[in-house]
């Protein structure tokens, strides 16, 4: 008899996990409690995979032998419960991708910087003719890579929700990009249960293994320095070191063993002292896998920025206009701040998830001229900056956002839409947000 395989969930890793486990010869079962998605049947139906939808049929659930929870199910669910009760393992959909692959494995995770860092470590990867592939935030999930395209290796972009079921999974290479807060709703608004759970990615790891974090953000260097990893550590950061990897007059030097690297950096296209970071973190990647220094050239130069992260769109008599709707906390609108290079009209709001301003005053103090918020609640964006900001203009849609920012704005200023704020008050989420920006900047 076939083991019975129940996913919880029909969302993208619910999916992946669905079409491995049916291809590894389990008896697979989708329920969702929602509505599952045509392509999810399409796929479901080419597949032969049974699913149920709007509904969790306990009693079904409960005669599995193994349980795949979606990372978007909290713990608290009482499906979940019940199962966890009845002392079914639950797996997660990387635990369970990674059991099923030999190739190498690099997994990325942080509160920002995730999908960059993923994607330059990739493109690195690439023009170095690895057979690689890259899951997570961009591209198809892990598992189902390794069900239909196994690779020689895999760029692994990993929330902290997704690090919750992990039992053995261990990457070659465990990467931290910087812990700030974010989804603490999800950790009973604890920051060290957050912590904890980001440095999940580390846990199983080896000896042999290499855990590569930002030791500007000291925080996350003192938690790692005070765990028991067996993994080596490489840090990156703008402080200059003996061994990892450093900034130093436009140069990124990488220094391991007896060796060393400097990439040259005047041609790097991404804005901003945090891309700088994540090429960082990049690079230490390629020189613990002994890229050539060539290949790490050409590909951080040929690197473009990605779509709602700091993105330019337009210029238009002189004023640029930039959407930066992936800025869903504090910390990214900080960088984004800091990347203006003149003063900026700052299109800012949504659903905040108990933000603390504090650290955003001085840029705001120096860069911003007026603030447009954009959200159905802003009285705490107005509450805090009034005192240092005299412009503070309320809208509710994004077409009265643009056109007022484009009236406040002067020559050479910036337009920037950096909301720190999730977008579900007025938006189907970041990528519609940034997506009216966009429209609503090209009709001015
Ligand atoms: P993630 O996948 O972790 O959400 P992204 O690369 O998609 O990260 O970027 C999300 C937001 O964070 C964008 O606004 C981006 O400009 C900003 N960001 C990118 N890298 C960093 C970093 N290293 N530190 C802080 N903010 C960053």
């Amino acid at each position: 008899m076939k083991e019975k395989f129940i996913v919880l969930g029909s969302g993208e890793s619910g999916v992946g996990t669905s079409i491995l486990a049916q291809k590894i010869g389990y008896d697979v079962f989708v329920s969702d409690s929602g509505k599952i998605g045509v392509e999810a049947k399409k796929i479901f139906k080419k597949y032969s995979i049974r699913w149920e939808e709007n509904i969790h049929n306990l009693s079904k659930i409960l005669e599995a032998d193994l349980v795949m929870k979606s990372p978007g199910i909290p713990d608290k669910n009482d499906v979940v419960k019940k199962v966890r009760e009845a002392k079914i393992p639950i797996i997660s959909e990387i635990e369970f991708a990674s059991k099923n692959t030999n190739a190498k494995m690099i997994g990325i995770t942080g509160s920002n910087g995730k999908t960059t860092t993923a994607l330059l470590v990739y493109e690195l990867l690439k023009k170095a003719n690895y057979n690689v592939g890259i899951a997570g935030n961009i591209g198809y999930s892990f598992a189902k890579q390794v069900a239909e395209k196994d690779c020689d290796i895999f760029v692994i972009e990993i929330s902290s929700f997704q690090l919750d079921d992990i039992y053995s999974f261990s990457p070659d290479i465990a990467l931290i990009t910087n812990i700030s807060s974010d989804h603490l709703e999800r950790y009973n608004n604890d920051f060290n249960q957050y912590l904890n759970a980001k440095l999940k990615i580390a846990m199983n790891q080896s000896e042999s293994n290499f855990i590569v974090f930002n030791s500007d953000d000291e925080i996350l260097t003192d938690a790692i320095k005070k765990s028991n990893f067996k993994s080596r550590c490489f840090e990156f950061g703008f402080k200059s070191k003996i061994q990892g990897t450093f900034f130093k007059r436009n140069k990124i030097i990488s220094n391991y063993k007896n060796s060393s690297y400097m990439v040259n950096t005047n041609e790097f296209k991404l804005m901003g002292r945090h891309n700088l970071l994540n090429a960082m973190a990049a690079v230490s990647v390629g020189k613990l896998l002994k890229l050539s220094k060539k290949s790490i050239q050409d590909s951080l130069i040929n690197f473009k920025s990605i779509e709602h992260r700091l993105e330019k769109v337009l210029k238009i008599q002189n004023i640029t206009y930039i959407n930066d709707s992936k800025a869903t906390n504090v910390n990214a609108a900080f960088f984004a701040l800091d990347s203006m290079i003149n003063q900026t009209v700052w299109i800012v709001g949504g659903i905040d998830k108990g933000n603390n301003y504090d650290q955003l005053l001085p840029l705001v103090r120096e860069k911003v001229k007026a603030i447009v918020c954009l959200g159905i609640d802003n009285s705490k964006i107005i509450n805090k900056f009034s005192p240092i900001v005299d412009n503070i203009i309320e809208t509710q849609s994004m077409q009265e956002a643009v056109k007022i920012s484009e009236k406040i704005a002067e020559k050479k200023e910036f337009v920037l839409l950096s909301p720190a704020c999730a977008s579900y008050d007025l938006f189907k989420n970041y990528i519609d947000r940034g997506n009216q920006f966009k429209q609503a900047v090209r009709n001015l």
